[in-house]
């Protein structure tokens, strides 16, 4: 079934999460007005599926019930599958401007749904069953996924088993006759309060030491013994104040939290990897490649930011000057490079022994890798184009203000087509984007999100085939050895 925006809202009504925030528990999830411009953008995701003009992006038919889904829920069956999630991102970053969170979940259960068959294969073990019977369940109610991963990993020196405390990394603490124990937590969760379900990821490679550790599993996000904790965003309080303008983005957002697990149950049939520690490095560079795949949502993002750039050079008036022209040129430069090489791993994808499509990993590796720089060039020049007023500018309560409103209104003012106001809307939205809240998603997220800058220099090293690159260098030359 396809779920509703209202629908999607009144099911996270539904769930009891142990959320907190500021040091207080967040009774009302939904409504809170710093988490609820997250819920929107995710509710963006069943918005648009929708809309007869992104069905063919937004929605797919499921291979295991042959219903039409939401492409967030889908296993990608061919290349084609792989282009269209490009391009779901794309258009859902440039609608919202911001992190809408559902990919992760979709990332995850495409990984598993080729490491829980490969396990299989070798250990004649049920994971892959586990998975499908869970898929269906995610896929008939149209439910959105956390894709956890990321542990808190403590001393980066030191092995999962070698840890002096044993919960940096989760792990099985007790194994009952119908399911597992486990306890650890998960940092940076992208969209946890926003999601009916948490899978659950080994975050390294481990060794027949760290068995105990090569876990993975999903349970329903309000599970007993889950916690949130709401991480905090820069500009985050201006949510809560009564003016809009300062806020920037009106309507979405992102968020992420450290999720702690303290002794959760999980069913048997909701596990999909129990100590196969030689399958826990495949799941993690499978769902890696996935979610660099995912970062063309960036380039959505980065649409609305040329944008509000483009704009803002107008309303300076400075929007005929040859090098604006020539920086908004350099910017649309750098996303559609973004765009490229998303689109490049998708179009170059490959069928795994379960049927499942996986990008291209070497071209996923290298876009995610341009991830991690080209957005903060474009919002460098984004913050060039805007002038130093985005970050000087007085806040709504001042302009408001009956007697110095007048003041800011007369001397704010460029062009005079254009009102003062207009001009402060699309400084903040600029700033949102590059300083405030969405540029969690927009820049850090870039940088560290599906593994920091060096993982992908691992991989793509690991990846190429210098030696054949050299034979031919050798040959060309004259070269015998
Ligand atoms: Fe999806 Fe992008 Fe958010 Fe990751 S950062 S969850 S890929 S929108
Ligand atoms: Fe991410």
């Amino acid at each position: 079934m396809l779920m509703t925006a209202a629908q999607y809202e009144e099911s996270l009504r539904k769930l009891n999460l142990k959320v907190y925030m500021f040091g207080k528990r967040v009774e009302n999830v939904v409504d809170d007005p710093i988490i609820r411009p997250s819920m929107n953008a995710v509710a963006a995701t069943y918005e648009f599926a929708h809309m007869p003009e992104y069905e063919d992006l937004m929605t797919a038919t499921s291979h295991i019930t042959g219903k039409k889904i939401n492409r967030f829920c889908h296993i990608h069956q061919n290349t084609e599958d792989l282009v269209k999630k490009t391009k779901m991102g794309r258009l859902l970053g440039s609608k919202t401007g911001c992190c809408f969170q559902r990919c992760v979940g979709m990332d995850a259960m495409n990984a598993l749904s080729i490491t829980t068959y490969n396990i299989d294969e070798k250990y004649g073990t049920s994971y892959y069953n586990n998975f499908l019977k869970y898929l269906e369940y995610v896929q008939e109610n149209d439910l959105v996924c956390d894709g956890a991963m990321t542990d808190p990993k403590g001393d980066r020196s030191l092995p999962p088993h070698k840890q002096p405390d044993p919960d940096m990394f989760m792990h099985v603490v007790e194994e009952t006759e119908d399911g597992i124990i486990v306890s650890g937590a998960k940092a940076h969760q992208t969209g946890a309060v926003n999601s009916h379900e948490i899978i659950i990821m080994p975050t390294i490679s481990m060794r027949e030491e760290d068995r105990d550790y090569a876990v993975s599993f999903a349970v329903p996000s309000d599970t007993e013994g889950i916690t949130y904790i709401m991480g905090r965003q820069s500009c985050d309080l201006r949510k809560l104040e009564s003016g809009t303008i300062d806020r920037g983005n009106q309507y979405y957002g992102g968020h992420e939290a450290l999720v702690v697990f303290d002794r959760v149950f999980v069913p048997k049939d909701r596990i999909f990897m129990l100590r196969e520690h030689e399958f826990a490095g495949q799941l993690v560079e499978q769902f890696a490649s996935y979610h660099r795949q995912s970062y063309a949502c960036k380039a959505g993002v980065g649409d609305v930011l040329i944008g509000a750039a483009q704009t803002i050079a107008e309303y300076n008036g400075a929007n005929k000057a040859s090098h604006v022209k020539d920086k908004i040129i350099e910017m649309n430069h750098l996303n559609e490079t973004l765009f490229c090489g998303s689109v490049a791993c998708a179009a170059e994808g490959h069928k795994e022994p379960s049927g499942t499509y996986l990008v291209n990993t070497l071209l996923a590796n290298v876009c995610k890798q341009n991830v991690t720089r080209f957005p903060y060039e474009i919002a460098r020049l984004a913050q060039d184009i805007a002038g130093g007023l985005m970050v000087t500018l007085p806040s709504e309560a001042d302009y408001r203000s009956e007697e110095i409103g007048k003041w800011i209104e007369k001397y704010y003012k460029a062009d005079n087509s254009v009102s003062t106001e207009n001009r402060m809307r699309m400084l903040r939205l600029i700033e949102n984007i590059t300083l405030g809240t969405a540029a969690v998603g927009y820049l850090t997220e870039s940088m560290h999100g599906a593994g920091s800058p060096q993982a992908q220099r691992i991989m793509i090293a690991r990846q190429v085939n210098l030696k054949e690159k050299q034979d031919v260098a050798k040959k060309l030359c004259g070269i015998k050895e």
